[in-house]
């Protein structure tokens, strides 16, 4: 086992026992369930959402998503797509304030072939890159340092929305 493998694995197994543990789609429950801080569900606009990734690529990384369990892009009517796009475009630009990062990388995955944790409910990331990010992160990231910051960020980016 690499040095990388052994600081990663607490990390990939939280994720694995959790994808297992949550029956249904986990958009659709989280946006019922009402429990914002908990479920770190940021900000919800009219017909979209943005929570924090809680298994994030790096620090600040968001998810954006319809309210409506679907998975096309052509799905979403006129409305879905202003809202979707208008809220992430928000989102980005309170990373960007908040966070100061370098660039961005924002896009779709559609398809577990395409890498899509969730296929079945449309979502869009948001992930704040600064400059040598990739020597860091795998450093930075140990599953408490993970929890302890995501509970951090949420309230940083929650009271600046
Ligand atoms: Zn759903």
């Amino acid at each position: 086992m690499t040095k990388m493998d052994a600081l990663w694995a607490p990390w990939r197994m939280e994720y694995i026992t959790h994808a297992k543990r949550q029956k249904g789609c986990l958009f659709c429950r989280v946006v019922k369930e009402n429990k914002d801080k908990e479920n770190l569900l940021l900000y919800r606009s009219r017909y979209a959402f943005c929570m924090l990734n809680k298994f994030p690529y790096n620090n600040g990384h968001l998810l954006v998503s319809p309210y409506r369990h679907l998975c096309e892009m052509d799905k979403l009517n006129r409305d879905e797509v202003l809202d979707l796009f208008a809220v992430l475009s928000k989102m980005q630009a309170l990373l960007k304030k908040i966070l100061k990062p370098d660039g961005f990388n924002m896009g779709i995955n559609l398809g577990r072939v395409a890498g899509a944790g969730i296929p079945h409910h449309l979502h869009m990331h948001v992930v704040p890159r600064w400059k040598e990010d990739t020597n860091f992160m795998p450093v930075v990231f140990s599953t408490k340092i993970i929890s302890q910051s995501l509970e951090a960020l949420y309230d940083q980016l929650h009271k600046r929305i």
